[in-house]
C-alpha cells in the first residue's frame, strides 16, 4: 500500500508570513517560505489521518482536496494545533457520523474548556460532533493499523510524536529522551520541528534538532514548525547537512 506524508503547514505559531513583520522572510515571494500553522496530512495502510488541526485546518482541507478522513491526532493542547477543530463541522456533515480525535486525557480537557459548547448535555444543533479517543504512550491502534506514540517535552508539557512504521514525525518538542528515540530508530522519513537558528524555551533550535535527526539516523529528515527567524527555504537548503531539508507548505513524500 502507497504511503505518503503532505505538509499542510511547516509553519511556527504565528505562521509566515507574521502579521505585521517586514523581514526579509516575511517579504518572500517564494510560496515556499509561506507557512502555515504545522499540520500533516498522512496516507498510511489505508487509514487517512491528520496529525492537529490549528487555525488554518479549514484553509489546509480545501487546499489539498481532502474530502475524507478518518481521523485527527493531537500531539498536545496548543492553540496552534487545535484552533481550528470546530470545522470538523464539514466531515460531519459529509460522514454522516461523529469525527474521532486521538489525543492524551490531558488534551481533551483542554478540548473540553476550549470547545465547551461542543461537550454539553444541551448541545446547539450543528455543533462538532467529537468523538474523543484516549491514548497515552502505548501504541494504539486505528481500524486495526498500529501507531506507535512517542514521547517528548515542550518547555514542561509532555507532548506526543507518532511513529507510522517508516515515518516519525515529532513536532513542538525541545527535549526527548534516548529511550524515546529508540522509538524512531529505522524510519526512512524523520519530521521534526525546528523554530530558529537561537536556542528557545520550548523548541528545538537548528543545532538540537540536527542532533536528534543524527540520532534517528533516518535517510530523509524534514524540518517543520519553523518560523521567520529562520533563513529564507533556497538559503536553508544551501546550509543543511546532507539528508536534511527543510519541509514547505504542499511538500508529499512516500514512505
Ligand atoms: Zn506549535
Ligand atoms: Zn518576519
Ligand atoms: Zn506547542
Amino acid at each position: 500500500m502507497a504511503n505518503k506524508i503532505e505538509f499542510l503547514g511547516t509553519g511556527t505559531s504565528q505562521g509566515v508570513p507574521m502579521i505585521g513583520c517586514n523581514c526579509e522572510i516575511c517579504r518572500s515571494d517564494d510560496f515556499r517560505d509561506k507557512r502555515l500553522r504545522t499540520s500533516a496530512y498522512i496516507e498510511y495502510e489505508g487509514l487517512r489521518l491528520v496529525i492537529d488541526a490549528g487555525p488554518d485546518f479549514r484553509q489546509q482541507m480545501l487546499r489539498s482536496g481532502i474530502k475524507e478522513l478518518d481521523a485527527v491526532l493531537l500531539t498536545h493542547m496548543h492553540k496552534d494545533h487545535t484552533g481550528g477543530l470546530d470545522d470538523i463541522r464539514a466531515y460531519n456533515y459529509f460522514m454522516h457520523k461523529g469525527f474521532p480525535i486521538y489525543a492524551e486525557a490531558s488534551v481533551q480537557e483542554s478540548l473540553k474548556r476550549e470547545y465547551a459548547y461542543a461537550f454539553g448535555d444541551h448541545r446547539y444543533p450543528g455543533v462538532p460532533d467529537f468523538i474523543l479517543h484516549t491514548i497515552d504512550e502505548h501504541p494504539f491502534n486505528i481500524n486495526g493499523v498500529e501507531i506507535i506514540p512517542v514521547r517528548a517535552i515542550h518547555y514542561r508539557l509532555p507532548v506526543l510524536g507518532f511513529r507510522f512504521g517508516r515515518l516519525g514525525y515529532l513536532t513542538d518538542a525541545n527535549s526527548i529522551s534516548e529511550e524515546s528515540i529508540e522509538k524512531f530508530k529505522g524510519v526512512d522519513v524523520f519530521v521534526i520541528s525546528c523554530i530558529r537558528r537561537e536556542k528557545h524555551i520550548s523548541h528545538f533550535c537548528l543545532d538540537e534538532a540536527l542532533e536528534v535527526c543524527r540520532k534517528v539516523g533516518a535517510a530523509h529528515s524534514f524540518l517543520t514548525h519553523i518560523s521567520h527567524q529562520l533563513e529564507r527555504y533556497e538559503d536553508l537548503c544551501k546550509v543543511l547537512p546532507e539528508g536534511v531539508e527543510p519541509a514547505y507548505d504542499g511538500l508529499s513524500i512516500a514512505f
